[in-house]
């Protein structure tokens, strides 16, 4: 199948760790390349964020990467794109009707590359299948007058569930808040995103290690909702151990960093400095290294909506402690391959990993359970395959779409 992946700020190329750049970038790049490999054609199509970027540059992957051109060609924060929406679908329906390539089906990540694809679909007659990645209403709960999303976001989300051919849902908590948000179930497919298998991988090399402490890692972008101050918080009840945070800005913009400054001054103030280190953004071929060196992966966001980091960890042979939200409640199992504690509870979370640092054989249960139950659920390979037979069903059965915005 001819497949239109659109990702208006999240680039398959980009380097990860900052503000704007993460699961999102990785998923879509995994996903175009797995597709690719399953014989079919991807073109992926983001927003030109710099004047030197051509059009179309072939991935090594083999699928294409279109800059699309909407708003200035330079960096901008996502909440700052919507106004440029338009423009980019009427790029895109020209190039669709005037070009040699047209998809036949759609499929758009986060809630503006709907709006887009929505538009551009309904104009092309092509069928369109939306993933948000997050949603406005839970951002909103979570972050109150801190949310910088447009006012009208969550709108958007709930009639673009009533419109698009199908939603595609990365796990069961985000069922019940697309349905809690009036989506009707029957428009969605559960399908949750995967993990490379070949990069993240048990043996392989590891990040050097201070001989004699026990390392626990937690990787994220800087921001506050994935949970660092609660991360350092716990380090009081773990004595002898180091805490690790990969991703933010690169190691040596770290100090201009306000919350990396944030962060560190919290460890500070809990006499922890020495056991509390930011290493900032690490390529993503870099990624396995760092975990194949951790003891346990601290997962500890406020709320998360699928949550890659657990799953690399998983498959590098890495048991998981987590927080009981969001993706993380499908991929951890408790008891089994890591446990979940509240969010925002440093003494459950800290109390939690002392266990399980305490606790060899027990370790060694998890970790050889979170390695099985990667390979076993999550390979891109199956992802791509659930996702092409909902491209069919889409394709086969067309249902007229309706023009949201632009
Ligand atoms: N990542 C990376 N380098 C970093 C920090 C993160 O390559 O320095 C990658 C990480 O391996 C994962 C993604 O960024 O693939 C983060 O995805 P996740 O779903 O955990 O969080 P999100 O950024 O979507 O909130």
């Amino acid at each position: 199948m001819r497949v239109a992946l659109i990702s208006e700020h999240a680039s398959p190329l980009a380097v990860l760790g900052g503000e704007d750049a993460g699961g999102q970038n990785t998923h879509v790049a995994e996903l175009a390349a797995a597709l690719v490999d399953a014989g079919h054609e991807v073109r992926v199509y983001t927003r030109r964020d710099a004047p030197d970027l051509p059009v179309t540059v072939r991935a090594p992957d083999g699928f294409d990467v279109v800059h699309v051109p909407a708003g200035p060609a330079e960096p901008l924060a996502k909440d700052e794109l919507l106004p440029h929406m338009r423009e980019f679908s009427h790029w895109l329906v020209e190039r669709w009707r005037g070009g040699d390539w047209t998809p036949e089906v759609i499929h758009a990540h986060f809630w503006m590359s709907g709006l887009a694809a929505l538009s551009a679909g309904g104009r092309t007659g092509v069928p369109v299948v939306q993933t948000y990645h997050a949603l406005g209403t839970v951002k909103r709960r979570h972050q109150g007058v801190q949310d910088t999303s447009p006012a009208r976001r969550v709108a958007y989300e709930r009639e673009l569930g009533c419109s698009v051919d199908r939603v595609v849902a990365q796990c069961r908590d985000e069922v019940g808040e697309l349905v809690r948000m009036g989506v009707p179930r029957s428009r969605m497919t559960i399908i949750p995103s995967g993990v490379n298998l070949n990069t993240f991988t048990p043996l392989g090399p590891a990040a050097e290690r201070v001989p004699g402490r026990a390392r626990i890692l937690t990787v994220g972008r800087l921001v506050e909702r994935k949970g660092f101050q609660t991360v350092i918080r716990a380090m009081a009840h773990v004595p002898d151990a180091e805490c690790v945070v990969v991703g933010g800005p690169p190691a040596g913009l770290l100090e201009s960093d306000p919350y990396a400054r944030r962060l560190r001054a919290l460890a500070a103030s809990c006499g922890m400095a020495d056991r509390v280190r930011l290493v900032g953004a690490v390529p993503r071929e870099e990624m396995g290294r760092w975990y194949r060196s951790a003891d346990v992966l601290v997962a500890a966001p406020w709320y998360e909506p699928f949550g890659l980091t657990p799953l690399e960890a998983m498959a590098c042979g890495i048991p998981v402690i987590g927080t009981a939200v969001g993706g993380l409640t499908d991929t951890v199992v408790p008891g089994r391959t890591g446990d979940l504690v509240p969010a925002r509870d440093p003494r459950a979370l800290g109390t939690a990993v002392q266990g399980l640092l305490t606790d060899r054989i027990r370790r060694f249960g998890y970790a050889t359970a979170a390695l099985d139950r990667a390979r076993r659920c999550y390979s891109w390979a199956a992802t791509a395959e659930k996702l092409a037979e909902v491209y069919g069903e889409v394709t086969a059965v067309r249902r007229p779409t309706r023009v949201v915005a632009g």
